[in-house]
């Protein structure tokens, strides 16, 4: 069998809205995901047993035994198909860990085409969606890419009406923030009356005509105020897309990654060399969406 390496993008939340806690302790929410070419490969070989090695940015930090979702991810394929899980998956990671891309997520998705295509087992789409929403709320969407509605826990996904590219740029911090006590902390903050979220209409039509000032003015998470409580330099680098003429910034999901809207890429050029100056960030980095999902690459 020949090795299969897979690419596949990070996702930033265009609009993030969070509902109330459900009665099974998740949120429902409405979201707006956009595929970005920051991207993680997963390449799957013939091994003799599941092993999982992990290479790149902030690679100390990703777990190489079973609690890593490329694991999962192999298992429940394995299980679905009747295929023998024995697979080194070695993952090569741009994306930053624990940032609030959905870089576990994404490489999740990744494994599951790797080992389909390795073991020739030709998993249906649907079956293959299926799968992915067991290991995680956001895998569906990276293996959709693009740009997409989510719903419910963020895994029942439509595709959205883009025209154009957008451009950005990505302020990256020295260690993560936990979802879950992001999640915890937005709680906290609010009123006990939230209302059920709905996706903006004034985006959807930004993203419809390509219009970016009016994306960047339509921007929206309800995760930032608890971020930013949590690590509160973000609002100082979130200042700088102000500062830079960006046309709108925000946090990434649960951060502490910020996303900055640019005109076009040198305008991100800009920013990123402005967020740099700040010494606030560990990295800075560019990227453009929308761009495809999961994809083998070879
Ligand atoms: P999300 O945006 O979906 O909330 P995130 O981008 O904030 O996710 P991840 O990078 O997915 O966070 O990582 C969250 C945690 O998951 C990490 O701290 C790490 O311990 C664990 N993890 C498990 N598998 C992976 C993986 N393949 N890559 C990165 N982290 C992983």
């Amino acid at each position: 069998m020949r090795p299969v390496t897979v690419s596949v993008p990070a996702k930033v939340n265009l609009q993030l809205s969070v509902g109330p806690v459900r009665d099974d302790g998740f949120h429902d929410l409405a979201t707006v995901f956009h595929a970005v070419d920051l991207l993680d490969t997963v390449t799957a070989r013939e091994a003799s047993e599941l092993r999982v090695t992990v290479e790149g940015e902030d690679a100390s930090a990703v777990p190489t035994d079973a609690t890593n979702l490329v694991w999962r991810a192999a298992q429940a394929m394995a299980d679905a198909t009747g295929a023998d899980p024995a697979v080194h998956l070695h993952i090569m990671k741009a994306i930053p860990v624990a940032g609030g891309m959905a870089g576990g997520s994404a490489d999740a998705a990744a494994a599951l085409l790797a080992c389909d295509a390795l073991w020739g087992t030709r998993v249906a789409p649907e079956e293959l969606h299926d799968l992915a929403a067991e290991l995680g709320s956001d895998v569906p969407f990276a293996l959709m890419g693009g740009t997409a509605i989510g719903r419910g826990r963020g895994d029942s996904l439509t595709p959205v009406l883009t025209r154009g590219a957008l451009h950005w740029a990505f302020a990256i911090f020295e260690g993560g923030l936990s979802t879950p006590v992001v999640y915890e902390r937005c709680d906290d903050m609010r009123s006990s009356d939230v209302p059920q979220p709905q996706i903006s209409d004034p985006l959807l039509s930004a993203l419809a005509t390509g219009d970016a000032p009016a994306v960047g003015r339509a921007l929206r998470n309800d995760l930032q105020p608890a971020a930013i409580s949590l690590r509160p330099e973000l609002a100082d680098v979130l200042e700088v897309g102000e500062d830079y003429g960006a046309l709108g910034q925000i946090v990434s999901g649960s951060g502490p990654t910020c996303a900055f809207l640019a005109r076009d890429e040198e305008h991100a050029l800009d920013i990123a060399v402005a967020l740099t100056g700040t010494g606030l960030c560990r990295t800075v980095k560019r990227a453009r969406g929308p761009v495809p999902g999961a994809r083998v690459v070879r």
